[in-house]
């Protein structure tokens, strides 16, 4: 974890203190002193899962910066008494280092994602980002990591994004980010948003906080991973009041 900014712990995982801005910011001049960092974007399903598995919660505790990715965290962490600054999730801070790239030149290599989506998204990486440097990209559904691996390391990224789901995305970057001094991001989902295969909330639903229901009709199959937040909000009930007593 960076000494930088401080940390609050939610239910065992450790969240960066940290505003969007301040992580681009930090992020960008991580990235110009060409440093390797790992970025995660944790939901309160990740929190849970973290609980259960040991090697999962310890990959996570290697992360440089661990941002709120949802109102869940955000509000977790101030019924605790623990405030986080902002919602910090991985689709913006995508978008923004997207951004950042195009402006700089910089290298980035895509990792993950169906071949369909890799390869719109690609085209439109090229469209919308004409200076940005695809330095590589694969869809996610490989089956010899370590040529995946040997790529990216030949590629010289200055970022690497990997939209492999959690808890995938977090243990192939903890295990490979030494092969290459890049900022390595988790991204879940977000090659399927860029793309447009799945869509992102509305405004309306993002500021009404909720996003997770507009979620649930675009994709009624997520149903059963959707119980994880009332059983998360329990949870940090029970340790708000364990805490009071
Ligand atoms: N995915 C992949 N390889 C796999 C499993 C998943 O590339 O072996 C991709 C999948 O195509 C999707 C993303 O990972 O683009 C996972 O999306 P999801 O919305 O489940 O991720 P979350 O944001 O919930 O972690």
């Amino acid at each position: 974890m960076s000494q930088l900014f401080s940390h609050v712990d939610v239910l065992g995982t450790s969240f960066t203190k940290i505003t969007n801005q301040e992580l681009l910011e930090q992020l960008e001049k991580d990235s110009n002193a060409h440093k390797n960092r790992f970025v995660v974007t944790a939901n309160p399903e990740i929190v849970l899962f973290a609980r259960q598995n040991k090697e999962y919660a310890s990959v996570l505790n290697t992360a440089d910066y661990t941002t709120a990715d949802g109102i869940g965290i955000v509000k977790g962490a101030r019924i605790l008494g623990r405030p986080l600054p902002e919602r910090v999730t991985g689709y913006d801070t995508l978008l923004s280092l997207l951004k950042f790239a195009n402006k700089k030149s910089k290298r980035v290599y895509f990792l993950g994602a169906k071949p369909s989506v890799i390869t719109k998204i690609i085209v439109k990486i090229r469209q919308d980002y004409p200076q940005l440097i695809i330095a590589g990209y694969h869809d996610g559904y490989f089956k010899n990591e370590s040529t995946i691996v040997q790529e990216i390391q030949q590629s010289s990224p200055d970022f690497v994004f990997v939209a492999l789901g959690f808890p995938k995305q977090e243990l192939f970057i903890a295990h490979h980010r030494n092969s290459s001094q890049a900022i390595w991001m988790g991204v879940g989902g977000s090659f399927d948003v860029l793309a447009g295969v799945a869509k992102r909330a509305p405004l309306f639903w993002q500021k009404h906080h909720i996003e997770w229901l507009y979620r649930l009709f675009q994709e009624p199959s997520r149903f059963g991973r959707m119980l994880a937040l009332p059983k998360y909000l329990l949870l940090i009930f029970h340790a708000k009041f364990k805490h009071n007593k």
